[in-house]
């Protein structure tokens, strides 16, 4: 492995799990572990891997994937397989096998992995909503998004009921172990954002199983939302930006950019009065044109918020209007991610302080990585 001057400083967990997230895994088996899901919402197009003592979600079905330097050996009789750059086997990795929930189906003969799937290791995700107002129209819709793809496709349905969610949720916690739950939902027509249906949800899903849940939604019009949210069940809150700057924006999302990233800032504030510090956070996709100077900008007036910046490269999916865009370099997402690291350990908001949700999973970004200080390389 050829470090540069840059990574001179970083443990080879830090600089190998940004080399995975952002150049992506060739799999030689790509039955290892469990089912990746191709295009949708979340991770996809991505696999679990198990790198170093650390599961992360990397790239394996993307254009970027097929042509990384990172190669994963089939898996032998224990499911370990090599992780080989070129000719040089850089260490072992594991995939983590496919949950036995997958195998269940409710009583009207829906499979539970059409209702919720596994993210890494123990965190149970759905998109409650599978629809959102943006989504059909060009002038509107996030370009990076693929929610509608795995609907058209059957790989899911378009709403997932509390009964069925604690069905799952239960089953889920039961045979493979979930320790907490990620509720996200596209945007519907209405002024909560989907805040209403989320706590809905939650209500069955903590009745059920008593695990900790983290809601993810637009901020809703009426801040009166949060607190019932809160007494709902839902532990922890996204409010995603996706992107700082207002240009970029803008041109990577049209329509939710019509909600000013002020607003954001005001609801952040008022939904950390109710949930806490660090259990509010915002995705930051880098690599959509946000630059190094405007992300750690983001970082700071986030975290003074108490909102934990969760940044994570942008992973061109599939079927939606980047799939041809590239990923940010592995040099840049380190040179955003190191500093951030270091300013959530100093306001004592690192990922494992998180209840629940994308910053306790921690699996699309090697942020958590950098909260702490390690010996060098
Ligand atoms: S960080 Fe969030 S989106 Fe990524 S794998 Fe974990 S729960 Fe899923």
């Amino acid at each position: 492995m050829t470090l540069d001057f840059h990574s001179a400083l970083l443990t080879k967990k830090q600089y190998l799990l940004s080399e995975l997230q952002t150049r992506g895994l060739r799999l030689l088996d790509e039955t290892a572990g469990a089912a990746s899901r191709r295009g949708g919402a979340g991770p996809t197009d991505h696999k679990a891997v198990t790198v170093l003592g650390t599961t992360i979600m990397a790239p394996v079905h993307t254009r970027g994937a097929k042509d990384s330097a990172y190669v994963a050996t089939q898996p032998d009789a224990r499911g370990v397989s090599k992780l080989m750059e070129g000719a040089e086997v850089v260490c072992e990795i594991s995939f983590p096998p496919q949950p036995q929930f997958y195998a269940l189906q409710t009583l009207d003969g829906i499979p539970y992995w059409k209702i919720a799937q596994l993210h890494s290791r123990d965190t149970l995700a759905t998109t409650v909503l599978q629809t959102c107002i943006r989504y059909g129209n060009a002038a509107t819709k996030c370009q990076f998004c693929a929610i509608g793809e795995s609907l058209k496709a059957g790989r899911t349905i378009a709403r997932k009921t509390p009964e069925q969610l604690a069905e799952v949720a239960a089953a889920a916690q039961r045979l493979d172990g979930v320790r907490n739950v990620v509720m996200t939902t596209g945007t519907p027509p209405t002024p909560d954002r989907g805040a209403t249906v989320l706590a809905e949800c939650a209500v069955a899903i903590k009745r059920a199983t008593g695990l900790p849940i983290q809601g993810q939604c637009e901020p809703p019009v009426d801040f009166a939302a949060f607190a019932q949210m809160r007494d709902a069940g839902i532990d922890a809150l996204g409010m995603h930006l996706e992107a700082w700057d207002e240009e970029v924006r803008a041109r990577i999302m049209p329509g939710k950019a019509e909600v000013p990233r002020t607003f954001y800032l005001e609801a952040f504030a008022a939904a950390v009065a109710v949930f806490g510090r660090g259990q509010v956070s915002t995705y930051l996709l880098a690599g959509l044109g946000d630059t190094i100077e405007s992300l750690h900008e983001a970082a700071r007036v986030l975290i003074d918020l108490g909102v934990y910046p969760f940044i994570v490269p942008f992973v061109p999916v599939t079927g939606t209007p980047l799939a041809g865009r590239p990923p940010p370099g592995a040099d840049f997402m380190r040179a955003v991610l190191a500093p951030v690291g270091e300013w959530l350990a100093a306001a004592g908001m690192t990922s494992d302080t998180v209840k629940a949700g994308c910053v306790k999973c921690a699996a699309c970004t090697s942020l958590s990585s950098f909260e702490q200080r390690q010996p060098a390389l």
